[in-house]
Formats: C-alpha cells, sequence, structure tokens
C-alpha cells in the first residue's frame, strides 16, 4: 500500500516535543506524520548516548504530566541517566503506539509555504515529498552540532567523536583520551571516564560553573505514594515557577539580606543541589554584579575545598570569575572535581594555551606541548537554540528563507510562530524560555497552546494564521530588552546569546522572563481570538 502524502499537520522531530504534539493532535481528530533524522524516538536523548549523559532536572518534573503515562513508570534516579529516558520513550511508544505515525531515518530538507492553497509541501532527503495544512516543528535547541574550525582537524589518526554523534557502547579503557569542551556535556563525560581511562587531557577554555547534583535513588514502593500525593500538584506547579521546576526564585534582593541571612540560605541552596543555588537564589543574582560577585566567592570556597592543589584551584576556581555566575547554564556534577587530583588526568589551559592545531597524534597547543591522543572528544556543543529550524530550507509568503530571514536575529511573535510563515509553529525554540527551564515544563506548555489554536482554527473556519509584522516586532523588542536587563551578556561566549558560534549574531535567543510572564502573554493572545495575528478564513479562497 503507498504511503498518503497529505496530512493535517506534518510535525519534523520525535522527541518530547514532537511525541507530545502527535498525541495531542490525535486526541484532537487530526491527521499528523511525524519525520524524524534518527533511528528512534527521544531526540536529545537518542543523540546524546556519550557515556555519563544525565539530566538535570530533578524527578518527577522531567517527563510527560498525562497520567497514563507516569501512572505506569517509575524512574529509578532522581536524575535519570540517558539510557533511562530512552527505554522511557520506548515505554510511552508500547503504550501509545507512537511508531506507526513516525518516519524515522527521514531528515526534512525542505519546507514551502503556498499561500494559494494554504498548505505547506515538505520535502524529505529520500526524496519523499509530502502536504500539511499545519507545519510543526519540534526540532529541539540542541539538534546541530557545533565544531569550531580547529587547524588540523582531519589531520588526526586517532579516533574523533561529538560527543552527540557517539558510537554504542565505546570502550575507552586503556585508551589515551582528549576532551575539549567543559560546558555540560564536557563534565559529564569528564567525569564518568576519568576512572577508567589510561590518560584524560582535558582542554578547558572557561571553567564551568557547577553546582552539585547530589543524585539520589528513588525507591519504587515510596516513589508509588509519592505519585498519588504529589504528582498531580508537582506538574501543576510546574507552570508557576520561573523555571518550570518546583522551587522559585527567591523575590528577596540579596542586597537587602543580612550578612547572616544571605551566608545561611547560600548554604542551604547548596546543601539542597540541584539548581537550587542557581535558580533559588535571591531575585538579584542575575541583575546586579555585586550580588552575583558574592554568591560567586560562595561558590569558589566551596569548590576550592575540593581540590587540593593551588594551581588546579585557580584554574577550576579562579580568583576572578570567569564570568558572572548562572549566565551560562550550570553543569549539574558528581564528583567532577576530584577528578583532577587522580594521577592519571591532565587539565590544560587553553584560555592561556590556545590550541593551535590538531596533528595526526594529538592536539598542539600554542606554549608548544603536543598533547598525544588516541582519542579526541569534541565536547564543542551546539548551533543551539535556531541552528535545527535554520537548517531546513523553509520558504514562507514571500520566498525567503527563514535562515536569511534570522542572520541578523532571529524574530518572532510569543516564541512560537514568525511572520510570513503561516500555519507553521515551532516549540522549545528561539524566543520562548525554552532552555531556561525544564523541558517538559515550557514543551507542554506551549504544545498544549498550539494545539488549542489548531481547534480554534477548525471550529471557526479558518485556514491560515500568521502573526502580524507589528506584534512581531514588538514581541522580539520585549525579549531583547529583558535579556538586556540582566548579566547574561557578559559572558565571552554563551549559547544562550548565540556567541558560542562564530559568525552567529549575538543576541539573547530565548525568553528570559520565566514561565508564568510568558503563559500569560500567549494566553493574552488566545483569549483575544489570537490576537497579534492575522487569521484567514477559509472561505476568502474557496
Ligand atoms: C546534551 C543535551 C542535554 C540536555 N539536558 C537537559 C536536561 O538535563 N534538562 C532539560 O530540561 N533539558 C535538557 N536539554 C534540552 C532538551 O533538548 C529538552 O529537555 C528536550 O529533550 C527537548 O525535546 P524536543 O523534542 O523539543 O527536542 P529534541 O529532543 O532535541 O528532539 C528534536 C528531534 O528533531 C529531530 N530533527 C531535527 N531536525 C530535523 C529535520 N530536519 N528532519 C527530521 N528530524 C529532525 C532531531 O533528530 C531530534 O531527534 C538538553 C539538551 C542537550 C542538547
Amino acid at each position: 500500500m503507498s504511503e498518503r502524502d497529505t496530512y493535517d499537520v506534518v510535525i519534523i522531530g520525535a522527541g518530547f516535543s514532537g511525541v507530545h504534539q502527535l498525541l495531542k493532535i490525535r486526541k484532537l481528530g487530526l491527521t499528523a506524520k511525524v519525520f524524524e533524522a534518527g533511528e528512534d524516538l527521544g531526540g536529545t536523548w537518542l543523540w546524546n548516548r556519550y557515556p555519563g549523559a544525565r539530566v538535570d532536572s530533578p524527578m518527577p518534573l522531567y517527563q510527560f504530566s498525562d497520567p497514563e503515562i507516569w501512572r505506569d513508570w517509575t524512574f529509578t534516579e532522581k536524575y535519570p541517566g540517558g539510557k533511562e529516558i530512552q527505554a522511557y520513550f520506548q515505554y510511552v511508544d508500547k503504550k501509545f503506539d507512537i511508531k506507526r505515525d513516525v518516519s524515522f531515518n527521514s531528515r526534512v530538507v525542505s519546507a514551502h509555504w503556498d499561500d494559494s492553497r494554504d498548505q505547506w509541501t515538505v520535502t524529505v532527503d529520500d526524496g519523499r515529498v509530502f502536504q500539511g495544512q499545519f507545519l510543526s516543528l519540534c526540532t529541539g535547541v540542541g539538534s546541530k552540532y557545533y565544531i569550531p574550525r580547529f587547524k588540523g582537524l582531519d589531520a588526526f589518526k586517532g579516533e574523533m567523536h561529538h560527543s552527540s554523534r557517539w558510537p554504542e557502547d565505546y570502550d575507552f579503557k586503556k585508551k589515551r583520551v582528549g576532551v575539549i569542551g567543559t560546558g555540560a556535556t564536557g563534565v559529564q563525560i569528564i567525569q564518568e571516564i576519568a576512572p577508567d581511562v589510561a590518560h584524560l587531557t582535558v582542554f578547558q577554555r572557561t571553567p564551568n560553573l557547577t553546582l552539585p547534583m547530589r543524585q539520589q535513588k528513588l525507591i519504587a514502593d515510596e516513589e508509588e505514594k509519592v505519585k498519588k500525593d504529589l504528582y498531580e500538584i508537582s506538574f501543576k506547579r510546574r507552570h508557576q515557577t520561573f523555571t518550570g521546576l518546583h522551587f522559585d526564585i527567591n523575590p528577596k534582593l540579596m542586597r537587602d539580606a543580612t550578612p547572616e541571612e544571605r551566608a545561611l540560605a547560600f548554604e542551604e541552596q547548596w546543601e539542597k543541589g540541584g539548581f537550587h543555588f542557581w535558580m533559588g537564589s535571591f531575585a538579584d543574582l542575575l541583575f546586579d554584579q555585586k550580588s552575583n560577585d558574592e554568591a560567586y566567592a560562595f561558590w569558589r570556597k566551596k569548590v576550592r575545598e575540593r581540590v587540593p592543589n593551588p594551581e588546579l584551584q585557580e584554574k577550576l576556581a579562579p580568583t576572578q570569575p570567569p564570568h558572572p555566575f548562572g549566565v551560562k547554564r550550570p553543569s549539574l556534577e558528581q564528583r567532577y572535581y576530584e577528578v583532577y587530583s587522580q594521577a592519571n588526568v591532565t587539565l590544560v589551559d587553553i584560555s592561556k594555551d590556545a590550541i593551535e592545531e590538531i596533528t595526526s597524534n594529538g592536539l598542539k597547543t600554542s606554549d608548544g606541548v603536543e598533547h598525544e591522543l588516541d582519542v579526541l572528544v569534541l565536547a564543542t556543543g551546539f548551533d543551539m537554540v535556531t541552528g535545527g529550524i535554520t537548517s531546513i530550507d523553509i520558504r514562507g509568503q514571500d520566498g525567503i528563507t527563514i535562515k536569511e530571514k534570522w542572520a541578523d536575529g532571529v524574530r518572532s511573535y510569543l516564541g512560537v510562530a514568525s511572520a510570513t510563515y503561516p500555519n507553521m509553529f515551532w516549540i522549545y525554540g528561539p524566543q520562548s524560555p525554552s532552555s531556561f527551564t525544564n523541558g517538559p515544563s515550557s514543551i507542554e506548555l506551549t504544545s498544549d497552546w498550539i494545539i488549542d489554536c489548531m481547534k480554534f482554527m477548525k471550529e471557526n473556519n479558518i485556514s491560515s494564521i500568521v502573526p502580524t509584522a507589528e506584534a512581531q516586532h514588538a514581541y522580539s523588542e520585549l525579549v531583547d530588552q529583558l535579556g538586556a536587563v540582566g548579566l547574561w551578556s557578559r559572558a565571552k561566549t554563551s549559547w544562550y546569546m548565540g556567541s558560542n558560534v562564530e559568525g552567529k549574531k549575538t543576541q539573547m535567543l530565548q525568553f528570559s522572563g520565566g514561565i508564568p510572564a510568558y503563559a500569560k502573554l500567549c494566553n493574552d493572545s488566545a483569549v483575544k481570538g489570537y490576537d497579534g495575528f492575522h487569521l484567514k478564513t477559509a472561505s476568502v479562497h474557496a
């Protein structure tokens, strides 16, 4: 039987966003097809199979809120590893037969809008072509990996892997491994493999201002009780806090607190672990340099207590902050600092001795040292937030690609749609709260908003919806202004600002006003009949 080629909704991506969209679209009675570049479900957790991959939001928050799903699934750790999240996706598939509507190993290369038919034409990399009234971009924030242009990259004779293209069950033992990058991924890999490898050389440009994870095993019986008492509450709470976690920023300013109050609050947040010291701190932490310096000093003291060697102390927790604390997403670590006291681990500060070139035997730094390696791990991150969308040749009403439109900066309305691209929505992408939040919290919020919008359109005989230029301008200005009031831009290279990728426009890429403020903007538009959008009734061109 030949595959049908027209759907109400074409979804790109089969991670949390794509799966949530599919389930809700089925309930709405519409047809949908998901195209996924990877070979299975899971998105981020399918691609990022590097050793130590682990979620940084505590359970039960990092999962779907549908009771039909959580009732029969219990995670074994407060912060589960990537493998367990992959297994979770298989479980969700078993329950709802997700895969019957997914085409795997199918990378969408283009999506072109036809204004006369109110329809998208979507082309897959194997040449298949599909039509959809709606295009739902569930392409994720980190689906396009990034490797800086190192000289001699092709010269290396050993094995080289970007962290998001990891070979299954790779054995590092007895190997001399180099890791470039100490972002969240680098930290996870380093702490995981350090005990087992012959030698580990870490190339660090900026120390990661990590926080203690404080991992816990979850006991199945106890979790059943928590499910009954607290799961529903926790999921509702996700939409009431800035980050979509279960706790919120302390409204008090650090500068108004007494020294004793500050000291005790810091200790308490530190002991709780996770993001408490970041997104559960005083309200001015990310806005006032002096307050931030104080938090940094506390952080530095805590880290240095775990690093006996003074030279390493200065590299890992420098006297001068490399950037304000928390303007980059802190990694949650589990034994990261102890690693550097191992005899088989070397830390190279490439902010001083820069990477000069990759050689056939390893990596040469500007002090003339050649670090010999069998394996080179590129934990060099992603073209974050925008890369997944701009990699597709998406053309709207004026035939201009979204990549060209965004060359001088992302512009959107409500971080969900863009002027001249009708019936196209994205989830967990540019100018939404995305990476300032726990993933599923903002994903479900936006996905539900899109579903309600589709329902409204069907019920009111509306064939297309597109943001007005004015509404887009006002919203994008708001995102810029919110980004400018914080300390965010003080980090030299930050993917929050797009400045980790050479040549990319530096701008705040996400809505930094928190989930409740964002949800209010979205809801206000919806209750006013999708204010800020131009709606076209089907009869206009029938
Ligand atoms: C390394 C890493 C660690 C993270 N850790 C956390 C965490 O601990 N906590 C947290 O809250 N968030 C974390 N995130 C963010 C995480 O991405 C979200 O929590 C969530 O998984 C996003 O789901 P998604 O479905 O929107 O996107 P993704 O999970 O990224 O899925 C997008 C999918 O779209 C597919 N795709 C993209 N382009 C195309 C195309 N053209 N054609 C076909 N398919 C395409 C990709 O292959 C991918 O499978 C992390 C992100 C990364 C990169």
